[in-house]
């Protein structure tokens, strides 16, 4: 096979090198989504960037390029899915390799750098390739000789392995009209070993056969004639060339593996799978569906995402869902559970983000799309395919095998289980679904929802919307005078009827599957964003009340369809309070179609607001902690308390010091570990001020405001007769933190865990910014740091906490050998010139030394100089390069006889200056041979 194994990386770029060479420009892909073609769902082929220059309609400022085109074949005409995972070869995400040519070269070009790149370069035997052409089976269109005599005369290649094939494989149409042409496919055999169909009866290897010996690389399209109808074509004036491979296939065949999926592109998701499922290679390779299909959709769903495609109930939204939730299903046949695609997707985005750096940009928008969609889907899945199962169990008891397309529509608008993935189940077990009537009943519903409408209304527009329905409520005696009532606080759940539900700004009665939707209900515990604490998530979901028969109303996954026929659930992402007394519920519907007037239950997301409550804490400990280290006026001048960190503006002119930061640190994390008891209490603003609460500035307050003081507990036992450190008896009489807050907060400072600073900087004139992790999100940063400590200590060999003293050393050893290079190179450069003595160049009485001094620096080219001027006190002129480096001396009787040092610099291309007898510059890139070879001429013009 070839010389040496090349990475699939390798491949790509010896490709578009290969026709950068010959003069093409290299071409990014284009995104999976077609600009401008509302024809079509993704892009399928590297044609669709040309499209247009094609026919004509645009034009380049280039005539040859090469590109590596991401495809997607999904949905529509071109539709692999089908096959995918079940064989070594589809995949739904791929790239297209392809060189073009706009009415420049053509066939003779074309065909002989195919043949080059593939055998010369990609050391592909010869005498195993072949070459197909055109030759018309209806007999109307000129068969093309001319691509067949281009193939015979390319050295090496074989007698009769050209052959000739109809319309069906070798000739290339745009459309039903317009640019098309013969085309010429490149075929690889890969020997017997390779037929899948040996043991077959009369089974004959061949190009365009039906085994897997002889496989089609490369399709090279010649764009010669214009379709005007069925039976009349007309030449171009121009011609074109459109050349399209299969990267992953001729991956597969340079790295001689049998499976797409064994070449290198696919390594690194399968290791993370098998690391996940614990399986051996050879368990993995014994049922390798499951793998091929989480690997191939997942890359999908990374490309998608990255070009701005996520899960939705519609269109290209609709396939980004499927695939996701496709691919977690068959996981779920391998034993994985929890959400683990975001994993594979790291893999993905490391072996193709350097060429594809949209991937690393999106990175966080990949992971987290993937894994909310997971969470969404196994809230439901195991429901929803309990009624399939039974929908499935009912087809055959009525001996039919084909389910009805609304029935898997249903399926689909109550549980999120997409059709396909219907359609997999029931072919699991010979049985079918419907697709035509799943796409009609799809379309009406889109209708009758009112999908398509514009979304949200304005500012004060949505404000007004909001008044009208309170107003509404408020009549109906649904709502109290003060409206929907707001308890962050004391309980994460709150139950009542669901007042009002709005999609895409209109009030509507119920909601279904995949709907964004606005909920409201009586009251709520979520908390809206305010005061630099972001907003709570969570779940809103069908409250069932006990059923007579006292089974309750959960789901019941077998029990037919009457237990949870009612039960629904919305995904919380955002609460919002559009107008006074208004608070909105912001999410999507992942199951069941609520309805207004269901009793329902909303629960904030606990882990998370947990998470958000110790960064919270934490923030009002470091203000406290702050003003101890730097002073008074290191006041609040902005705060954002997330899940994941908390950042925290304060006024103070310049940076503070590591020791200032570490004191900080040590001071909040004591305060922690005083496990001090956190006390909210309303007050009147007035006695808040009074008692010295901490406001902000430029923060509106009511009459009555909320305090957060942060206190040690107080003790049973007298502070005297206990073994109390001797600074909580101090602490015990005073407030540790007083300060006016809305938000939410720990009972006591100890559960804030850990507080660690990851950044101390400016953020305005004045002002600088702390951000910082608590809990969860510091003992993450702890283990990462950790795990890096202990990479270097093994990559130094050292022990942890050997390790700066060790690195110390390394450095020293770096300098002293640097030391010791440097002056190596210049004893080399003196003795290379010493031996130079034979290149000084006689003009008249003066002596010219030109020289080239490799690996050298200024310092050691001025010190040759002067040991030039040592040997030719008088009547010497030098000009010594290295690098760009120049420098040109001049004894001192040269001076006086009108020469400049500079002068020589100069006549030689180069530029800079100095005195009259030496002079230093840069020479630009170019032929030092050819410079060094003016010097004598310019000495000699100059002394005339
Ligand atoms: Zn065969
Ligand atoms: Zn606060």
């Amino acid at each position: 096979m070839s010389p040496k194994k090349l990475t699939g990386a390798e491949i790509r770029d010896t490709f578009i090198d290969f026709f950068v060479e010959h003069k093409h420009t290299a071409v990014p892909s284009s995104s999976l989504v077609p600009g401008g073609d509302a024809t079509l769902l993704f892009t399928n082929s590297g044609m669709v960037q040309f499209k247009d220059v094609f026919l004509g309609q645009d034009k380049r400022p280039y005539k040859r390029a090469v590109d590596s085109q991401k495809c997607m074949r999904v949905a529509g005409k071109h539709n692999d899915l089908d096959d995918v995972g079940r064989d070594d070869t589809h995949h739904t995400f791929f790239e297209m390799l392809g060189n073009w040519s706009f009415g420049d070269y053509y066939k003779k070009e074309a065909i002989e750098w195919a043949w080059q790149l593939l055998t010369d370069v990609w050391g592909l035997k010869k005498e195993n390739t072949w070459a197909t052409v055109f030759k018309d089976d209806q007999g109307d269109i000129p068969s093309d000789e001319e691509a067949a005599e281009h193939w015979r005369a390319q050295p090496g290649f074989q007698d009769g392995h050209v052959l000739y094939f109809g319309r069906k494989d070798n000739f290339w149409e745009m459309a039903e009209t317009g640019p098309c042409g013969p085309c010429s496919e490149i075929h690889y055999d890969r020997g017997i070993k390779y037929c899948d169909k040996q043991h077959i009866e009369g089974h004959v290897c061949a190009v365009n056969g039906d085994c897997a010996r002889f496989l089609e690389l490369w399709n090279l399209v010649f764009i010669q004639y214009n379709r005007l109808g069925p039976n009349t074509l007309e030449p171009l004036p121009a011609t074109h060339v459109d050349t399209g491979m299969g990267f992953e296939r001729i991956v597969s065949v340079l790295q001689d593996v049998d499976s797409n999926y064994k070449t290198d592109l696919f390594t690194k998701s399968l290791d993370v799978l098998r690391s996940l499922t614990g399986h051996s290679l050879a368990a993995m390779e014994s049922d390798f569906t499951p793998y091929r299909v989480v690997c191939d959709h997942t890359r999908a769903a990374a490309f998608l995402i990255a070009d701005g495609v996520v899960p939705g109930n519609v269109g290209r939204n609709y396939v980004a869902r499927m695939i996701i939730r496709r691919a977690a299903r068959f996981g779920t046949k391998i034993g994985l559970h929890e959400p683990f695609l975001a994993k594979v997707a790291e893999s993905v985005i490391d072996t193709y983000g350097d060429f594809y750096p949209e991937l690393t940009k999106s990175r966080a928008a990949i992971l987290d799309n993937l894994t909310r969609e997971e969470i969404r889907f196994a809230r439901t899945v195991e429901t929803g395919t309990a009624h399939l199962e039974n929908l499935l169990n009912e087809l055959r008891a009525q001996n039919k095998t084909i389910l009805d397309g609304r029935k898997a529509f249903e399926l689909y608008a109550t549980y999120g289980l997409p059709l396909e993935i219907s359609r997999d189940i029931a072919r699991e077990q010979g049985l079918d679904v419907d697709e035509e009537g799943f796409k009609a009943a799809m379309d009406e519903h889109r209708i009758a929802s009112g999908g398509g409408k514009a979304m949200g209304k304005a500012g004060g527009e949505d404000a007004e919307f909001f008044a009208g329905i309170l107003k509404d409520l408020h009549k109906n005696k649904k709502l109290g005078e003060h409206g929907v009532e707001y308890d962050p606080y004391t309980s994460p759940r709150a139950e009542g009827e669901v007042l009002a539900l709005v999609i895409n700004g209109e009030l509507v009665d119920s909601a279904s599957f995949g709907d964004q939707v606005e909920v409201i209900l009586p009251k709520t515990g979520f908390y809206i964003e305010s005061g630099g604490q972001v907003n709570d998530t969570g779940y809103i979901r069908s409250l069932t009340l006990p059923s007579p028969n006292g089974r309750g109303g959960l789901p019941s996954p077998s029990g037919g369809r009457a237990g949870d026929e009612g039960h629904w659930e919305i995904e919380i992402t955002n609460v919002r309070k559009p107008s006074a007394g208004v608070i909105v519920h912001v999410g999507e519907v992942i199951s069941g179609q609520p309805k207004v007037g269901d009793m329902a239950i909303a629960e904030v997301d606990m882990t998370r607001r947990h998470d958000i409550m110790r960064n919270h804490t934490a923030t009002h400990l470091l203000h406290a902690a702050l003003h101890q280290v730097l002073g008074e006026h290191a006041r609040q001048a902005g705060s954002l308390v997330a899940p994941d960190r908390l950042r925290f503006d304060f006024n103070h002119p310049e940076a503070m010091t590591p020791e200032q930061v570490e004191r900080v640190e040590r001071i909040v994390n004591d305060a922690v570990a005083a496990d001090m008891e956190v006390i909210p209490k309303l007050k009147s603003r007035e006695d808040a001020i009074a008692e010295g609460a901490m406001a902000l500035f430029g923060e509106k307050y009511g009459e009555t405001v909320r305090t957060i003081t942060i206190m040690p507990s107080s003790f049973d036992m007298s502070v005297e007769e206990t073994n109390v450190h001797p600074s909580a008896v101090v602490q015990h009489e005073h407030k540790y933190s007083y300060e006016l807050c809305g938000g939410t907060h720990l009972d006591r400072t100890s559960d804030v865990g850990a507080f660690l600073i990851i950044s101390e900087g400016s953020a305005a004139a004045g002002v600088r910014r702390i951000e910082a992790v608590t809990g969860r999100g510091a003992y993450d940063l702890i283990a990462r740091r950790f795990k890096a400590l202990k990479q270097i200590a093994a990559t130094v060999k050292s022990s942890v906490d050997e390790v700066p003293r060790k690195v110390e050393s390394l450095q020293d050893e770096i300098a002293e050998l640097k030391k010791q290079l440097t002056a190596m190179r210049n004893e080399m450069a003196q003795s290379r010139f010493s031996g130079q003595a034979e290149n000084i160049q006689k003009v008249g009485d003066v002596n010219v030394l030109a020289m080239e001094v490799p690996n050298a620096n200024a310092d050691t080219l001025r010190s040759l100089a002067d040991k030039f001027r040592e040997k030719y006190p008088k009547n010497g002129a030098a000009v010594l390069v290295t690098g760009s480096t120049v420098i040109a001396v001049l004894t001192e009787d040269l001076v006086k006889r009108g020469l400049k040092a500079g002068d020589l610099i100069a006549a030689i291309g180069g530029r800079g200056g100095g005195r009259p007898n030496m002079a230093q510059g840069n020479l630009p890139n170019g032929n030092i041979g050819d410079a060094l070879e003016k010097v004598a001429k310019a000495v000699e013009e100059k002394l005339k």
